[in-house]
This record gives C-alpha cells, sequence and structure tokens, in this order.
C-alpha cells in the first residue's frame, strides 16, 4: 500500500483535535481565505478549481469549475451557493463526518466558493437527521462570524458573505439538487426538469451554484497550494485528488478512508477496511451507494476512479463502498434496497411512483418463495420503463440493484422461484383436489 497524504481526514486525524476555531487555525485553516479574498480575482479562483480537475464528490461527479463558468455573465442581481450536505446515499457517511469532526474546513470553502462565484448567500441543506452535524456547524459559524470570516466586509475587502444551515425534514428525494432547492423555498421537496439548470435558474429562480459538502471542503486546499498540486494527485487528468469512500458491510474495520482516486477496490477492501470480517469470500460488492450497480469479485482489480468505474458497469456515485461476504442472499439484498426507494419515490413521475410499487411487490414475492418465472420477465421489463423516463436521476437509481443482481446472480432468483414451483407441486389446490 503506497503511503499517501490525508488531506480532508487531516486534521481530525491527529490527536485532541476538536475542530474548533481554534485548534483549525493552528492546523493553518482560514490561510487560504486569507491569501484570497480581495488578492485573487474571482474569475481566477474558478480558473484555479477548473485546472485543479476537482470534480463534484455527491456523486454525479460534474468539474466544479466548469459548473461554476456556467453562471450567465454580466449578470447583477443576487444568486446563491447552496452546500448539498443531505447526504442519504445509503452506505455513504463521509459528508457526516467532514461536518461533525472539522466544520470550519467546509465552512471556507463555502466562503471561498462564494467569492468566486459572487454570492452574498451560502445555505447549508442539512439532512433532517443530522442534528449533531447542525448543531456543531451552527457553532463553528458562530465563532466564524465572530472571527470575521463570515458576515460582513470580510477582512476588510468589501467581501459579504453570509451562511445559513438549514435542516431538511427526512427526505431522500431532497438531496436531488431541484427538489433540494423547492424544499429550501418552502415547497415540497419535488424534483425539477432540467433544463433550465441551477446555474441559471436555481433558488427563487436565480442563478445557484449546489456543491457538496466534500467538494467544497477541497477547495481551501486547492487554494493554498496549488491546481497543479491537487491535479497530480489520483488519477490524472479526470478523476484527480483524493475521495473519502465509506466502506461498510462485511468487513473488519468499515469506516471512512481517505485515498487516492484510482486505488484499487482491492486495496481499498482488503487493505484498509481490513478484509472480510468473517474469513468469508467477498461475494458482491456496490462500489459507490445504493443507485450504483453491484458489481463481483472480478472487479476487484477496477480502479476507484470515475472512468475505470464506469467502464466495468457501474459508477462511483457518492463514495459508499457496502461489502457482501458469500452467503448474502443477492435478491434479498436488492430487495432490500428496493424496498428504501420504494419508500424514498417523491410521487412525481409516474414510472417510478407505481414502477417502485410493483417492483417491491414483485420482489417480495419472489423473496417469500411465491415466485413465478415470468415474473423475471416481468422485473426486467419494469426496469426497462422506469429507467431514463423520470424527472431525476431516481429512476436510474432504484432499478440498479435489480438490473445487476439479474444480471450477475440471476440464477439466485431462479432457484427461489423453483423452490416456490415445488412447493406449489405438494399444495393440493395446485392439483385441483
Ligand atoms: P447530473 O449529472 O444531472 O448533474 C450534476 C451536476 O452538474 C448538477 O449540479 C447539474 O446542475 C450540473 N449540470 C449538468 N449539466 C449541466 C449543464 N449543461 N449546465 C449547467 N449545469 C449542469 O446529476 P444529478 O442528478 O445532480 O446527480 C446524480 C448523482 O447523485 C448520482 O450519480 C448519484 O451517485 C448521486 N446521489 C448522491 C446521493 C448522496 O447522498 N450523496 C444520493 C443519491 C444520489
Amino acid at each position: 500500500m503506497p503511503p499517501h497524504e490525508l488531506i480532508l481526514l487531516k486534521n481530525m486525524s491527529q490527536p485532541g483535535y476538536t475542530g474548533s476555531l481554534a485548534d483549525y487555525e493552528k492546523a493553518g485553516g482560514y490561510q487560504a481565505l486569507r491569501k484570497t479574498l480581495g488578492k485573487v480575482a474571482p474569475a481566477d479562483v474558478t480558473t484555479t478549481v477548473m485546472k485543479s480537475g476537482l470534480r463534484g464528490r455527491g456523486g454525479a461527479g460534474f468539474p466544479t469549475g466548469v459548473k461554476w463558468g456556467f453562471l450567465p455573465k454580466d449578470y447583477r442581481g443576487p444568486l446563491y451557493l447552496c452546500c448539498n450536505a443531505d447526504e442519504s446515499e445509503p452506505g455513504t457517511f463521509k459528508d457526516r463526518q467532514l461536518m461533525e469532526r472539522d466544520p470550519h474546513q467546509v465552512l471556507e470553502g463555502i466562503v471561498l466558493a462564494c467569492y468566486a462565484i459572487g454570492a452574498e448567500s451560502a445555505y447549508i441543506y442539512i439532512r433532517g437527521e443530522m442534528v449533531l452535524g447542525s448543531k456543531i456547524l451552527e457553532r463553528a459559524l458562530g465563532e466564524a462570524r465572530a472571527a470575521g470570516y463570515v458576515g460582513k466586509n470580510i477582512f476588510g475587502t468589501g467581501v459579504d458573505v453570509e451562511v445559513w444551515v438549514h435542516r431538511g425534514a427526512g427526505a431522500y428525494i431532497c438531496g436531488e439538487e431541484t427538489a433540494l432547492l423547492e424544499s429550501l423555498e418552502g415547497k415540497r421537496g419535488l424534483p425539477r426538469v432540467k433544463p433550465p439548470f441551477p446555474a441559471t435558474h436555481g433558488l427563487y429562480n436565480k442563478p445557484t451554484v449546489v456543491n457538496n459538502v466534500e467538494t467544497l471542503a477541497n477547495l481551501p486546499h486547492i487554494l493554498t497550494r496549488g491546481a497543479e498540486w491537487f491535479a497530480a494527485i489520483g488519477s490524472p487528468p479526470k478523476s484527480t485528488g483524493t475521495r473519502i469512500f465509506c466502506v461498510s458491510g462485511h468487513v473488519t474495520r468499515p469506516g471512512n478512508y481517505e485515498v487516492p482516486m484510482g486505488v484499487t477496490f482491492r486495496e481499498l477492501i482488503f487493505e484498509h477496511a481490513g478484509g472480510m470480517r468473517a474469513d468469508r469470500p467477498l461475494k458482491a460488492f456496490i462500489p459507490g451507494g445504493a443507485s450504483a450497480p453491484f458489481l463481483t469479485p472480478d472487479h476487484l482489480d477496477v480502479k476507484m476512479d470515475f472512468e475505470s468505474v464506469a467502464a466495468a458497469g457501474s459508477m462511483l456515485g457518492s463514495g459508499g463502498v457496502t461489502v457482501m461476504e458469500e452467503g448474502t442472499s443477492m435478491v434479498w439484498a436488492a430487495l432490500r434496497l428496493m424496498e428504501f426507494f420504494y419508500h424514498e419515490s417523491c410521487g412525481k413521475c409516474s414510472p417510478c411512483r407505481e414502477g417502485s410499487s410493483w417492483l417491491v411487490q414483485t420482489m417480495r414475492r419472489i423473496m417469500a418463495k411465491r415466485g413465478r418465472m415470468e415474473d423475471l420477465e416481468t422485473l426486467t421489463d419494469l426496469c426497462k420503463n422506469i429507467a431514463g423516463r423520470t424527472v431525476c436521476a431516481f429512476g436510474d437509481a432504484e432499478v440498479s440493484p435489480i438490473m445487476s443482481t439479474l444480471k450477475y446472480w440471476r440464477q439466485e432468483y431462479v432457484d427461489l422461484i423453483r423452490e416456490a414451483e415445488a412447493a406449489n407441486l405438494i399444495r393440493p389446490e395446485a392439483v385441483g383436489m
């Protein structure tokens, strides 16, 4: 395992680090803000971020500087930054750690992003269940305001940035950026049709950038150490920097691991996370949150960068790696995720609203050994009629556990159905008695 430097988790890995303003400043915090505000032109900050190759860490991996560049030019009027802290993807818990353990790193990134895009208001939309995180952020904001890092006329540069923490109310869909904006506006969190993208029509219909917590936390480091430094880390040119991967499931040491992009799944699972917990062989893993199709032991040597995982038929997504050992029922695993998606479908689009219910009922029937062979065609047909036919990416996400388990472990579905058929043969009603 090559030695590598921690960037985002560095401070909190130091013994005794509390995440207070004093600790953050002692570790070099807010130096990027001092170096940048009023000294580097906002457009040059965007150029640096573009050159660094930083891509969104929420899941889609969209280039951050390019996204900022989509804001209308010569626009005079309010625009907004929204920090997407709604992290709800099953198996993903990195943003939570960043907010709870090093909140000023996130706040410094937010103020830097506001400066680059010219926003005077930023909203941190934090998942409702993260009560601790929201309290820690509020406390850190109080410290940052008192020290003059947030608020009016920061460092006497004439730059104003106010930051607000807004708690969600427990809906997964509110992590989808346009549903997040609706929710922030006080409406029911339903996704909007894109385009137009938030860059032009966002919060209150004004130009808005929505960036994930981890994405923003990278900014102080990029602006202190330079685009070239960041661009050389990981798997250049398209997957630069580190990622915090959240390893859960049947491993010895579940947790968050920050590694350069491009390490293999084998290294992450067997070296960092300590390998399988009970010495049973690995059977399957989800490489990037519940929205990402399952992969198999044959994919352990795939590099953890955006392109390599896509080439393997899945996605790096939100960075949640869920590991399953031999003996796990893949039909059950897919059903478990399907139950989640069924519960969280917002109901706006018919294919997702109706299809998720149909999928979950069919999966439950198969799992309960009451399935029929034609259920497999029904599942496939339903999935094909949901994916790509909804307003947001939820439709694609909800079919991926079923489609990928049918692809790699179809026999498990068949075996459960065969057991159902065999049981039916001896039921009196099945033979007309
Ligand atoms: P997307 O590809 O539609 O958009 C990505 C970002 O780029 C958005 O901010 C979008 O506004 C911007 N963008 C794209 N094209 C643009 C253009 N032409 N002009 C202006 N802006 C543009 O993806 P998405 O629907 O935002 O996200 C899907 C991902 O979310 C999935 O891949 C999944 O991994 C992830 N996800 C994450 C979580 C989590 O908890 N972190 C939960 C569910 C899903």
